[in-house]
């Protein structure tokens, strides 16, 4: 019996018929080089179009100078992109995908230092993307950006694409008009549903008039019940409503979100799943022409087939899940979800990635924008299987030696522990972040269908080593905490001061559950990352009374790359936890730490039972020159090459096991 049985039913799109119900919907990969899509574009959308995607909607292209937001994005209102775009597309369609391109304009949002115009918008409203503000469009200009999206559309078409989809979601252009806050147009731009609709009314009948009957056209939208200015779910609906009656679009897919709260718009595992059902069911009953995509961390095939089943939409999509695992849709036809790679909703190589306008990759899968090297996420056998050995099975190990099996290889894994994981089982121990375990787990399902010896309690001198006589022996050791207290921002300092009064701990110490605490524990964390941010709410939820300290402005400075960390400080202050920013620890004494302050230079005691010190590792790289004074040459990844997040260690797994 099929496990998804909502899932695969196929259904016809205006002239085109969708294989399931799985779309991969729209996001910025930012892989473009010169505005132009290459090689490595079309090899990431190919992957997901074998690994059986329905519809592929292909991220966003401006469709005017004032409308382009990345430093990836594609080359706006000029005709050099078809060629380029139909190299792209055709593959997919051979793979049996629909293949739509979405076409936006951000309107107030957008980033002046990409675009070098300014931003427009309908009545000149500030930018929630940054300090800017924007320019109030004349009629003219208008016309223009109509003219726009329509020339996009034409040009979309002449590419092979099959449609468009009208970004109209997160406040960009359209909803601006749509939005009362934002639209106070006396003009028949503003006012009414009618006039204020009448701009996305003009684009999707304009690019029907320009594209004909055989072009499928979709209008993307959100819900943001959390914002007083956002449009509410019954103003969507009206809005809906009418360019649903008026036979506009042939879909509308929901997201949730905003510029205005930017932690729902790519959800982390902080925030609930399945964020755009609610509205989706909403405007299913009001949209009689048009399908439903319900979209926003909908994550895995389960959800999928229960939201379809409760006939909250017709399709959904999944964005992250096939990011995280290209091949989701088939391994969910054939009953293999167990094989499926889940996505950890961190955020961390996709948004994080994107948001420093770089080109996306994904935590666990390093194939991610690598597809046109790598032959997609997918492993031809080596030409000379070796035994190798793999020491250390954290995320770097774990998945050298699955990549290396994969290819053929014979592979043992020595872990010096009783467990697999290494220090990402200790951050799935973290609140929230038990989709880490989950992976741990699918890895070890993994190695064991691919045959792999592994060696728990095995820890290996370099002795041990050499006795096991592999033709290639990789290195994941990891990395350790510094025993010594060492702080970046005070280099002079080669200890903490106070450090032999003992209670000083790592946060791997914590969430190993080594450390003894008493009640009052004060976290020094100069990463602003999960490793120390996450321990903090690790001991707030388990009852101790924390004071995070930090030496950077704000907390959880760099988590702002994932939009993790207003969701982190506010679940950190409601659970009561102090927090000291651009401070220091200057003395350890015991039962209290000396906290600095590097703006004033004012000293303060905080009493305190423990000091647990987030800083960075040391990499355990002991056994490299062991080896090597024993004829024996290491291949070294992961922490054990340098501590750093746990992206780096998988991809350093997977590059290494690709060139065994
Ligand atoms: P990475 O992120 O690079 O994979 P981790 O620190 O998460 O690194 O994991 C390293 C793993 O290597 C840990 O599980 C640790 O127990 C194991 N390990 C370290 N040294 C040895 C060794 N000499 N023999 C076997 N296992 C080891």
């Amino acid at each position: 019996m099929q496990a998804y049985p909502h899932l695969f039913q196929p259904l016809p799109l205006r002239h085109k018929n969708l294989r399931n119900r799985v779309v991969f919907g729209a996001h910025t990969t930012n892989m473009a080089r010169g505005g132009l899509p290459g090689a490595a574009h079309a090899a990431y959308y190919l992957e997901r179009a074998l690994g059986g995607a329905a519809m592929i909607v292909v991220e966003p292209m401006p469709v005017h100078a004032s409308a382009v937001l990345t430093r990836g994005n594609f080359l706006h209102s000029s005709d050099v992109v078809i060629p380029h775009f139909r190299k792209l597309v055709e593959p997919c369609q051979k793979a049996g995908a629909v293949m739509i391109q979405q076409l936006y304009h951000v309107g107030a949002h957008g980033d002046q230092d990409n675009s070098w115009h300014a931003a427009w918008s309908p009545s000149g409203g500030p930018s929630y993307h940054d300090s800017d503000g924007s320019h109030a469009m004349s009629e003219a200009e208008i016309e223009e950006v109509i003219e726009g999206f329509v020339q996009a559309a034409r040009r979309c078409q002449q590419a092979g694409f099959d449609g468009v989809e009208v970004w109209a979601a997160y406040h960009c252009l359209l909803d601006q008009f749509w939005t009362p806050f934002s639209n106070t147009r006396d003009d028949k731009w503003g006012g009414s549903l009618e006039n204020r609709t009448r701009f996305s009314r003009e684009i999707l009948s304009r690019i029907r008039r320009a594209c004909g009957e055989d072009f499928i056209i979709g209008l993307a939208v959100n819900d943001e019940p959390g914002v007083e200015v956002a449009l509410s779910r019954e103003s969507m609906k009206d809005i809906v409503a009418l360019h649903d009656a008026q036979g506009l679009m042939d879909y509308v897919t929901v997201g949730s979100g905003s510029y205005f709260d930017f932690s729902r718009l790519i959800p982390s595992f902080q925030e609930a799943e399945m964020l755009g059902a609610d509205l989706a069911e909403v405007l299913k009953p009001v949209t009689r022409k048009a399908l439903v995509i319900a979209e926003s961390h909908v994550r895995t095939p389960d959800n999928a087939n229960t939201l379809l089943g409760a006939g909250q939409a017709d399709l959904v999509s999944i964005v992250r899940g096939q990011i995280a695992d290209p091949h989701l849709t088939n391994k969910a036809a054939e009953d293999r979800s167990a094989d499926i790679r889940g996505c950890l909703s961190c955020n961390q190589q996709c948004w994080g990635r994107r948001g420093r306008d770089y080109s996306i990759s994904c935590l666990v899968n390093p194939s991610v924008g690598r597809e046109a090297d790598w032959g997609g996420d997918r492993f031809s056998p080596a030409t000379a299987p070796k035994q190798v050995l793999v020491v250390g099975g954290g995320p770097a190990g774990l998945e050298a030696a699955r990549v290396a099996a994969e290819r053929g290889h014979r592979v043992t894994l020595a872990e010096a522990s009783p467990v697999l994981g290494g220090q990402f089982r200790l951050a799935g121990l973290q609140p929230r972040r038990a989709q880490i375990t989950d992976l741990i787990d699918w890895y070890e399902r993994q190695l064991d269908q691919l045959g792999v010896e592994v060696m728990f309690n095995s820890y290996m001198d370099a002795e041990d080593i050499q006795a096991q006589g592999a033709d290639e022996v990789v290195l994941a050791t990891g990395s350790l905490p510094p025993e010594t207290g060492f702080q970046k921002a005070l280099p002079h300092l080669s200890e903490l001061p106070g450090l032999a009064h003992g209670h000083v701990w790592s946060a791997e110490d914590v969430l190993s559950n080594r450390a003894k605490l008493g009640n009052h524990v004060v976290v020094l964390d100069e990463g602003g990352n999960w490793r120390g941010c996450g321990t903090a709410w690790y001991l707030a939820e388990a009852g101790y009374q924390v004071t995070l300290v930090t030496p950077d402005a704000l907390v959880g400075k760099e988590l702002q790359r994932s939009s993790t960390d207003f969701a982190l400080r506010k679940a950190l202050a409601t659970a009561g936890v102090r927090f000291i920013t651009d401070a220091v620890i200057a003395h350890w004494g015991g039962q209290g730490a000396e906290v600095l302050s590097l703006l004033t230079g004012v000293r303060d005691q905080i009493m305190a039972s423990d000091l647990v010190m987030a800083t960075v590792n040391q990499a355990e790289m002991s056994l490299r020159d062991e080896l090597l004074s024993l004829g024996v040459a290491p291949q070294l990844i992961g922490d054990a090459n340098a501590p750093r997040l746990a992206a780096q260690a998988v991809h350093e797994g997977r590059a290494c096991a690709l060139s065994l």
